[in-house]
């Protein structure tokens, strides 16, 4: 299998006379990457997926698989898979009998069909279990059913819905790596759709972040997590400290309270807010004591709570914004709920956007 490279052009759903329910997304799915749709509950995830895979038809704008226009081409002839958050097998059928389904449909030879649908339960772990109903499986081997199915007639894309949203955290983190190794095995192109932002961050290659039927970033894990965009992608992707200001390019500092802070080179621009990640941030007992060239914002500890490999402090700032800091083992007894400290961090560790 090869991966295909799927373009999203200005699509757009209108239901009804609402907001639409996805909103001119531009998107260019590589081929062979693992690219993750992440956002919140009704941002118009579920809704992009189905016009790729051909399930809705867009209301405008167009998808090309391989430089060519897909946008009408009916879903069966598009050769996408898909799996879904409740795994969608046929509880009549036998587990060889589910996998088997799309090559009846497109009616594959009897021998060749064994012969595939034997390689595809290998590929999922699950050799030996062909003879069995789904409800005589686990959750978790249903939804690898489900995948094998998915894969089992060499389609052009791979397209999961929330596959791992009604598993436990345990049985997720193992069907996790093994969508991630089937991923790198087919070297198919994966759209992977969660709410979940650890589950994107591990698995992707790439992430649309998504909110009210647009895309608002796309980035690798890494770059939206140490660059985000704006407040809404550092919220939605980890933790963040916002401090709400203004940047003052004629003095080239970052204002807020009654502070003044340095901007690190080429920080500046439109900044309306300060974002400092959670592990970048210092906790300090008084000024004397903070590195030279610190940015700093004074602070009430509101909780201290201890996770084993770090410590997790809360923080009220001197505007009443919440924030937090994770500390190394060892932090002082001194920070403790209550105390008075400063937070503290390098320029460089801090990004400014514009909303
Ligand atoms: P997500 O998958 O991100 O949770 P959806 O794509 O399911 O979001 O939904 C996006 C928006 O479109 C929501 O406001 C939802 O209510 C609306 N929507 C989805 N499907 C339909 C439909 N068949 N008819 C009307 N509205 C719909
Ligand atoms: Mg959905």
């Amino acid at each position: 299998m090869t991966g295909a490279r799927v373009q999203l052009i200005g699509l757009t759903k209108q239901y009804g006379t609402g907001d639409p329910a996805v909103d001119h997304v531009d998107l260019d799915i590589r081929p062979g990457e693992f690219i993750t749709l992440l956002g919140p509950s009704g941002s118009g995830k579920t809704t992009t997926l189905n016009m790729i895979v051909g399930f809705t038809d867009p209301t405008s704008g167009r998808i090309e698989l391989n430089g060519n226009d897909i946008s009408r081409t009916p879903a069966h002839k598009r050769n996408f898979g898909m799996v879904f958050q409740n795994y969608a097998l046929f509880p009549h059928l036998t587990v060889a009998q589910n996998v088997a389904f799309p090559l009846r449909e497109r009616k594959v030879a009897a021998a060749e069909t064994d012969k595939l649908v034997r390689e595809a339960l290998d590929l999922v772990d699950l050799g030996g279990m062909g003879h069995r109903r789904p409800h005589e499986l686990s959750g978790g081997q249903q939804q690898r059913v489900a995948l094998a199915r998915a894969v089992v007639f060499s389609p052009n894309l791979l397209l999961l819905d929330e596959p791992l949203s009604a598993l436990d955290r345990k049985l997720r983190q193992s069907l996790q790596r093994e969508i991630k190794r089937l991923h790198d095995e087919l070297g198919l192109t994966f759209v992977f759709v969660t709410h979940d932002q650890d589950e994107a961050m591990t698995l992707s290659d790439r992430i649309a972040i998504f909110d009210q039927g647009r895309i608002v970033a796309v980035g690798t894990p890494t770059e939206l997590y140490h660059r985000p965009n704006t407040t809404f992608v550092a919220r939605f992707l980890g933790e963040s400290n916002v401090f709400a200001g203004r940047y003052l390019a004629a003095s080239d500092v970052y204002e807020w309270h009654d502070r003044k802070w340095a901007v690190s080179p080429g920080g500046g621009g439109e900044g309306q807010a300060l974002i400092v990640r959670p592990e970048r941030l210092g906790v300090a007992l008084d000024e004397t004591s903070v590195p030279a060239g610190s940015n700093v914002a004074p602070a009430a500890v509101t909780d201290v709570s201890f996770y084993g490999t770090y410590y997790r402090i809360e923080l009220a700032f001197a505007d009443d914004s919440v924030g937090c800091a994770v500390l190394p083992v060892g932090a002082p007894a001194e920070i403790s709920p209550g105390a008075r400290v400063v937070a503290h961090w390098r320029p460089e560790d801090q990004v400014l956007v514009s909303e």
